[in-house]
């Protein structure tokens, strides 16, 4: 059983390459983002926290990992995209890890400059069936059919959080709380560091080389 954990700024692309990575071992997709995007449709607090950039408080989160986790069945290990975020959350998730003799094996932090990934927010478009992410903008990364998923050929949106003055809010956050998570990981010996500021196949390859060994 592989768990990982990826890391990155807001709009870095780590949703699709956890996606990509997740098809290649079959592995879970484990994204808080999207679980909340499901809880928002009936709850007006969460929806206006996500819409401005503001972190869903720490027991909504940790319920949602544990009662997600514990339903997996029939997939090698999972990848969480968007948790932890914070000490606390790490703290608490390690305490659960530990009740059942388990372990992390990969906390990959995909690093990636504030203008790029301010850049892939303007273009982003989301698949509110699946939770795919594409750009309107990036040729690789376009939808084969303008605004239809590849995947599942729902309609594809543009997230309500995904605009400049929200990302500014969301890049704050994650600056004060999350970035505190790399020296967390890194004191447990298990970070390793990828450049988020090239392609994305060239930021999958990384991720490959590192989950096959050759780090
Ligand atoms: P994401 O899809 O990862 O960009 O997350 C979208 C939004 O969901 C974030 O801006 C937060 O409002 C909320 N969110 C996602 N994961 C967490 C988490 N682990 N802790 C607190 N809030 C979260």
């Amino acid at each position: 059983m592989k768990r990982m954990i990826f890391i990155a700024p807001p709009a870095a692309g780590k949703g699709t390459q956890a996606k990509l990575i997740c098809d290649l071992y079959n592995l879970e997709h484990i994204s808080t983002g999207d679980l909340l995007r499901i809880e928002a449709e009936n709850n007006v607090e969460i929806k206006n926290k996500m819409n401005a950039g503001e972190f869903i408080g720490d027991d909504i989160i940790l319920s949602l990992i544990e009662n997600k986790i514990n339903s997996l069945n029939g997939v090698n290990g999972y990848i969480l995209d968007g948790f932890p975020r914070n000490i606390t959350q790490a703290k608490s998730f390690d305490k659960m890890l530990a009740r059942n003799n388990q372990k992390i094996d990969y906390v990959i932090y995909i690093d990636v400059d504030k203008e790029v990934a301010k850049n892939r927010v303007t273009g982003r478009l989301y698949c509110t069936n699946c939770g795919s992410t594409y750009s309107e903008l990036v040729e690789e990364n376009k939808p084969q059919i303008e605004n239809v998923c590849d995947r599942c050929h729902s309609n594809l949106v543009k997230r309500e959080d995904d605009n400049a003055a929200t990302f500014e809010n969301r890049f704050d956050k994650y600056m004060s709380l999350t970035v505190p998570l790399l020296d967390y990981y890194k004191e447990q010996n298990n970070l390793y560091c990828v450049n988020g500021n090239q392609n994305s196949s060239g930021v999958s390859m990384a991720i490959k080389n590192i989950i096959e060994g050759e780090k």
